[in-house]
């Protein structure tokens, strides 16, 4: 069943999809050669409880850290641990919060030094299919046409999308009805209701869509070795028109990148 947020709840939510902005923001100066994933998943625990809120992910589903650190070739659901990452890595991070009896859950893939340019491009691809999503992510369009837009837009550069793990909503538990797959026809699913709360997160491959489970029961890979990025947003549903509840801007900030990419998704003033 699709719980649907009120204006208030929709606070809340964003209040939590904040935390989790705020401490991608903060990794995003800690990330760089030499560094493990097990340090930044310390930090980032601690930011969240200094912050006043709880990490997400920790003890849901027996899950063993704060951060969901998948490197390369790992799709997502990496556990962190002590090697270091290298130059030329990237990092999937997804991270989540509890704050106030609701979630926050959003992922970004960082490039770690100097990164080869055609995995740059998938991470770019990646990220501009999540806005793709969430501009059919709107009053009058059904879940169906979100991943249609995700899928049309990445499959166009031969790029793989994940088929086993999807979006969702988000809300007094970390994963609500509906899922969201990032693939799909235009027209199907369920309506598009004013108060969802969606996290929208395409998982997209460099090359085959397929994906393996290692053996630690959590861990999911590309079948092919190559590369793969994750990009998460939590969204809502105001007015008829998609409004984002997490931003990038803190990464952007520490990084000293320009972007008026979620300009059209902002909450009016
Ligand atoms: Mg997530
Ligand atoms: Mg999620």
């Amino acid at each position: 069943m699709v719980l649907l947020k009120t204006p208030a709840e929709i606070e809340l939510l964003r209040e939590a999809a904040l935390i989790v902005s705020k401490t991608l923001g903060m990794l995003a100066s800690e990330i760089k050669p030499g560094v493990s994933t097990l340090y930044l998943d310390k930090l980032a625990e601690e930011f969240i409880r200094d912050h006043g809120a709880e990490p997400g992910f920790l003890g849901m589903y027996d899950f063993p850290n704060s951060l969901c650190m998948s490197p390369n070739a790992q799709v997502v659901h990496g556990i962190p641990n002590d090697k270091p990452l290298e130059n030329g890595d990237i990092i999937s991070v997804d991270c989540g919060s509890y704050i106030n009896g609701y979630y926050g859950d959003h992922a970004y893939t960082f490039e770690v030094g100097e990164v080869a340019p055609e995995v740059k491009d998938l991470l770019r691809i990646t990220k501009e299919s999540l806005y793709e999503g969430i501009r059919a992510f709107k009053k009058g369009n059904r879940i169906g046409d979100i991943g249609h837009a995700i899928q049309h837009y990445t499959e166009q550069y031969g790029y793989g999308v994940v088929r086993e793990l999807v979006g969702h909503g988000v809300g007094k538990d970390m994963h609500e009805d509906p899922q969201v797959p990032n693939y799909g026809k235009p027209g199907r699913g369920k309506k598009i209701k004013e108060g969802m709360v969606l996290a929208i997160e395409p998982m997209i491959n460099m090359g085959t869509k397929n994906i393996i489970q290692m053996p630690d029961g959590w861990t999911i890979l590309t079948q092919d070795g190559k590369p793969s990025a994750h990009f998460e947003h939590d969204v809502a549903l105001v007015d008829g028109k998609p409004q984002l509840l997490s931003t990038f801007d803190y990464i952007y900030e520490a990084l000293g990148i320009q972007s008026d990419e979620e300009d059209e998704f902002r909450k009016k003033e």
